[in-house]
């Protein structure tokens, strides 16, 4: 970390998924000069198709990412910079992004957090193998193309009765899986009741074929044959930077994500958050939504700036 930039941008955008791509676009056509700095590793690289965002159904993942970039890029103003950002210093008005590799800082009038999630996968063998192809975590976005199918729901605790009952939208053939967390009676009956299969034994591994799920088996020497597995992930932020840097952070059922106000503003001056980051529907629709959201704040917050500034 030796020397900055003299170039400051109005606003630095950290994440280039659907949140940080949409406030690019709003603020580039504010006529904002604004730098996208991704590390391109989006949550959803696993899987073949997207769906659900309104005339774009079923595209790639990087398809969406190109077509977004090559309209943001008719714009003047924008720049996009393939880097991880490392730390953040300065303040409201001129911050320094510290770039991974880098000894030159960035320096931002703004800075929005687009940075997403991770999903940790539960520890099981075979899944990872399965995850994108025939192993998801929202039914929202993948259980259309496993309607009517033979799905393992795999979830422990608390979120079986609910994750049980939100697949049971798309098919009939469910079995749920804990993988050795235990329900009580209460919840057996009421599984049972709706004709819902449960197998509370641990998973020894999955099995595939081709890549796609075929068999899971357990510990006590039983297997079920399988299309496909909805499983409930851990999911925890891309960064703790905005944290490092004051952010207020809550937990929003199990996730700890950032606190914003309905705009995307967090509780530090000058910093923003939008997408799944801070809470955001987990959708591309709804990340996209709130990073255009973002973008109209920050626009709002520069020009108010800028008119108190004249005398
Ligand atoms: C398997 C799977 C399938 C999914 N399918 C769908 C679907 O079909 N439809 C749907 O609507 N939703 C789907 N989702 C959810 C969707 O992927 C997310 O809701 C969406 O990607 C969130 O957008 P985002 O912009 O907040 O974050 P992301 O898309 O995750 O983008 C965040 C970006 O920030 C970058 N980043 C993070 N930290 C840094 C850093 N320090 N420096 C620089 N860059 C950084 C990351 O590399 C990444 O490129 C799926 C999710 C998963 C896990």
């Amino acid at each position: 970390m030796t020397k900055t930039e003299n170039e400051i941008y109005d606003v630095a955008i950290v994440g280039g998924g659907p949140a940080g791509l949409n406030a690019a676009l709003v603020l580039a056509r504010s006529r904002r000069r604004i730098l996208v700095i991704d590390e391109e590793m989006p949550r959803n690289q696993v899987t073949r198709e997207s769906h659900g965002f309104l005339t774009r159904d079923g595209i790639k993942p990087s398809e969406f990412r190109r077509i977004a970039k090559e309209q943001i890029l008719k714009y003047p103003s924008v720049a996009f910079q393939s880097a991880v950002v490392a730390s953040v210093t300065g303040g409201d008005g001129d911050f320094l992004l510290w770039l991974e590799g880098s000894e030159a800082a960035v320096r931002s009038r703004k800075l929005l957090f687009a940075t997403g999630m991770k999903d940790v996968l539960p520890d099981i063998e075979g899944l990872s193998d399965v995850y994108g192809t025939s192993a998801f975590v929202c039914p929202f976005c993948d259980g259309w193309e496993l309607r009517d199918r033979r799905i393992g729901v795999i979830a422990l605790n608390d979120s079986s009765m609910h994750f049980a009952k939100m697949i049971s939208g798309w098919t009939k053939h469910l079995t749920l899986l804990t993988n050795a967390s235990m329900l009580n009676d209460e919840q057996r009956a009421e599984l049972s009741t709706r004709g819902i299969p449960v197998i509370e034994e641990s998973i020894q591994r999955i099995e595939s074929q081709q890549g796609y799920v075929s068999r899971i088996a357990f510990n006590d020497g039983r297997s079920i044959d399988c299309d496909g597995i909805f499983f409930v992930p851990t999911l925890v932020q891309s960064t703790n930077i905005p944290e490092i840097m004051g952010c207020n952070m809550s937990n929003n059922g199990s996730v700890m994500k950032v606190d914003t106000d309905p705009m995307g503003r967090t509780n530090v001056p000058g910093v923003y958050s939008a997408g799944d980051a801070s809470g955001s529907p987990f959708q591309l629709i709804a990340a996209a939504s709130s990073g255009a959201t973002a973008a109209a704040a920050i626009q709002m917050d520069l020009l108010d700036e800028e008119w108190n500034t004249v005398r």
